[in-house]
């Protein structure tokens, strides 16, 4: 774990110009300032989808348990495949899947006509698809001499007792459930959840619901985000509601909120303008803040830091802003403090299917939608909007961000991009 800054080690106070850095240098710095939570709770496995595991989980078994069919067909010897074919067996008894291997089975000549899943009796070295079997009479007839084994799951042939199924840091995806139920575990020692406090900053904001007065928007940053937040079962949401800009409310909101979450999002007010308040405020609390200029559109300004023992993300308030930002920079660290190993974006190779001028040394996140695919199989992207960080209406249409590297300058038609579709958030 990377130790949490002093408040003298402040890279910037107001007034100060902060360096400018790239997005994945400004992602490592909140991760870097995580503090994963530490406190556990144990779950039945029903209750555990998409939390975190607080240990390494080891097999308590071998898997599959037993030698059992993959087919339905007859269970034979090699051993009793002698001279040449066709051979013709006695068929001496049945095994179903949850049968037990109890039974004696008579002559070395015999067949067992046994089903899928069902335990391979004890002497019997290969299965035969019923279809290359000619059943006749109480016997069976076969053409073909079989492999060793052949559509036998031998015992302990996935997973052997004691491997480890699962690490520490995982989230339990439906997968990894079925894997650990399927080796016996009935509960399993999860990370607690970590608390997400929200505060949307700005006198202008209305929630949906309410009348707007003159010069009032909408909050669309609250919704917004809790929606984000509502996908990840390792989460939870204090919603601290809309503080306006005043500099001695934001303090009370944010010195009161921050000591009941691991990590408060705050969006607005961040910029350097007369009217933007989060930062003071923080600071009046303690806060140890770093200013970060992040070359990145949207959001450039952001503030990560901690207040008392609590992250502290200040993300602006364009909503196009703030879905970026969050997800590129405060997710990553909200992900780090809920014990995640995987923090990281999710991204895939894609290819751009428009051209676009940009400006160079900039990382843009542009709302796109998968157009077709190009002969590799890969996404050809169609970008929407004209990169407003206040045009939500883009947004709403995509089905996830593209990265246009700072490298480039113009965009240009089968470029390959990075994709991040909304799904993999
Ligand atoms: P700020 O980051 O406070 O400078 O806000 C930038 C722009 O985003 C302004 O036009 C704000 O009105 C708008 N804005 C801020 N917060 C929200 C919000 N929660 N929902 C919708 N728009 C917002
Ligand atoms: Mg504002």
């Amino acid at each position: 774990m990377v130790a949490r800054p002093s408040p003298s080690s402040e890279s910037c106070s107001a007034g100060q110009a902060a360096e400018v850095i790239p997005v994945d240098i400004a992602a490592a710095k909140a991760v870097a300032i995580a503090r994963p939570v530490r406190e556990t709770e144990r779950l039945p496995l029903l209750g555990a989808a998409g939390r975190v595991l607080a240990t390494d989980i080891g097999s308590q078994m071998d898997l599959p348990p037993f030698d059992s069919s993959a087919m339905d067909g007859y269970a034979v010897r090699l051993a009793a495949f002698a001279g040449k074919g066709p051979w013709r067996f006695r068929v001496t008894g049945r095994m179903r899947a949850g049968d037990p291997d109890t039974c004696a089975w008579e002559g070395d000549a015999a067949a067992v006509r046994i089903f899928t899943g069902a335990p391979v009796p004890g002497g019997f070295d290969a299965v035969l698809m019923q279809e290359r079997c000619e059943r006749s009479g109480d016997g069976i007839l076969i053409a073909e001499r079989p492999r060793a084994w052949e559509n036998i799951r031998r015992a302990g042939e996935y997973v052997r007792i004691g491997d480890r199924l699962l690490a520490e840091g995982e989230a339990l995806a439906p997968q990894k459930l079925a894997l650990l139920a399927g080796s016996g575990v009935a509960d399993v020692e999860v990370l607690r959840k970590v608390r997400v406090g929200l505060l949307s900053t700005g006198s202008e904001l209305r929630d949906p619901g309410q009348s707007l007065a003159s010069g009032q928007i909408y909050n669309s940053n609250r919704v917004l985000l809790r929606a984000m937040l509502a996908g990840f079962a390792w989460a939870e949401v204090l919603d601290f509601g809309i503080v306006p800009d005043h500099r001695d409310a934001l303090a009370e909101a944010i010195g009161a909120s921050s000591g009941r979450c691991d990590v408060l999002v705050t969006t607005g007010g961040v910029s350097a303008g007369d009217e933007d308040h989060v930062v003071a405020a923080a600071r009046s609390n303690g806060a140890s803040l770093e200013v970060l200029k992040v070359a990145m559109r949207p959001g450039k300004p952001l503030k990560v830091g901690v207040v008392g023992g609590t992250l502290f993300a200040g993300l602006p308030g364009n909503p196009n802003a703030t879905l970026v930002t969050f997800r590129q920079i405060a997710l990553p660290a909200i992900r780090a403090t809920a014990g995640l190993r995987d923090v990281h974006p999710a991204w895939f190779p894609a290819a751009a299917g428009f051209s676009y001028a940009k400006k160079r040394g900039r990382t843009e996140f542009v709302p796109v939608r998968v157009a077709g695919r190009d002969g590799s199989g890969a996404p050809v992207l169609e970008m929407l909007g004209r990169g407003s960080s206040a045009n939500l209406g883009a947004m709403a249409q995509a089905e996830g961000i593209a990265l246009l590297p700072p490298e480039a300058d113009m965009i240009e038609e089968g470029m390959p991009l990075r994709f991040e579709p909304f799904c993999h958030c």
